[in-house]
């Protein structure tokens, strides 16, 4: 059956092509790799536990960094599998026959106990890379906070320890617009109209450009990891989004974009804390891009400068009166789907 000889050839390449995507991100592996390589006073003669290890990148460099015993807990077989050869490639690997500093446990993090033997609250460092599209969705959060609570000691290390997100307003430069108003020369912006309608039910995925914002970025929530309860990844967050301070003019929004960053601080990364940010204003972009929301309908705001004579004039002659400043209220909480996420924005 050479339909079936296919999907596995794809099923398989699609797999690992999640891992080749994810390793080639600089942005992310670097902040990894910096936290974990030029902090020796937190991870040399440390355990450390890496929560979700894929490939195992997260755990070698735990290992080069001079970790005495670590953990790569992983609940794909396949992938398990994998990290253990790689291990084993690149002699690092534990187990009866081999002396080196990596375990692989093939167990989601929260059966540990039934395949290696560890003492609940004797780990020193905690790390994992968890973090989902807007942050939470199809996340690992809860897992890798259940294992804080079960296998770290107190005081021990997580990382990253902070995670916050962030909302900025867009306009018409991030919606797809433009492209549709002039398709050779003819106007096709009805189809622009209608996925913007659509985009106005479902969040996207895409990469926003800093110049394509609107207003300055706000904070929306940020994140304890060290200390936060399982239940504070669903919340509701309020934000004030003032114009950005170089436009003279009213400029419509046509919706918020949501990023985050993660912080490797100095609470625990004391020689070299480190940030993985995926905003807009840092580029290159992450495979995490942006998540954007688009509103039922644009708001204009009005230049941040206050503008004088004739300029003033031509700011409230623009459409609606323009509003100095937008108030968001943005929920997010876990959806029935597995691992999904529901996210609400409301303007007041
Ligand atoms: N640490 C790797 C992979 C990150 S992707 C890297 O940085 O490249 C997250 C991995 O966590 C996936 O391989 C997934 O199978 C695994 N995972 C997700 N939830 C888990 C859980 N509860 N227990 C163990 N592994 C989990």
């Amino acid at each position: 059956n050479i339909r079936k000889v296919n999907e596995n050839y794809f099923g398989s390449y699609s797999s690992f092509g999640i891992h080749r995507e994810m390793i080639s991100d600089k942005v992310r592996t670097e902040a990894y790799r910096d936290a974990l390589l030029k902090n020796p006073s937190l991870m040399s003669g440390s355990v450390v536990m890496d929560v979700g290890c894929g490939t195992g990148i997260l755990s070698l460099f735990a290992a080069q960094a001079g970790a005495s015993r670590v953990v790569a807990v992983e609940a794909s077989e396949k992938m398990a599998k994998v990290a253990t050869k790689i291990a084993k490639d690149n002699k690092v690997f534990n187990d009866n026959e081999h002396n080196g500093v990596l375990e692989v446990a093939n167990s989601m993090v929260e059966e540990l106990e039934k395949s290696i033997k560890i003492q609940p609250h004797s780990v020193d460092v905690l790390v994992s890379e968890w973090m989902g599209y807007c942050l939470l969705y199809e996340s690992m959060l809860t897992s890798v906070l259940y294992a804080r609570d079960r296998w770290l000691k107190p005081g021990g290390a997580i990382l990253p320890d902070t995670a916050t997100m962030f909302v900025a307003g867009f306009g018409k430069g991030a919606t797809s617009l433009p492209f549709w108003e002039d398709v050779y020369g003819f106007d096709m912006s009805s189809i622009g109209k209608e996925i913007l309608e659509d985009t106005a039910r479902i969040p996207i995925v895409d990469v926003v450009e800093e110049r394509d914002l609107v207003t300055q970025p706000a904070l929306l929530q940020s994140f304890d990891l060290a200390t936060m309860k399982p239940d504070e990844v669903d919340f509701t967050a309020t934000a004030t989004l003032e114009p950005t301070e170089s436009e003279t003019e009213a400029r419509l929004c046509h919706g918020v974009v949501l990023w985050f960053d993660t912080g490797f601080t100095d609470r625990f990364c004391k020689e070299t804390p480190t940030v993985l940010s995926t905003s807009p204003y840092y580029t290159p972009p992450t495979h995490w891009a942006q998540t954007v929301l688009t509103f039922q309908e644009p708001i204009s705001v009005a230049p941040a400068t206050v503008l004088s004579g004739d300029d003033r004039q031509g700011a409230i002659g623009t459409k609606e009166c323009p509003a100095s400043s937008i108030q968001l209220r943005v929920s997010v909480a876990r959806a029935s789907e597995h691992r999904s996420i529901d996210v609400s924005l409301e303007t007041t």
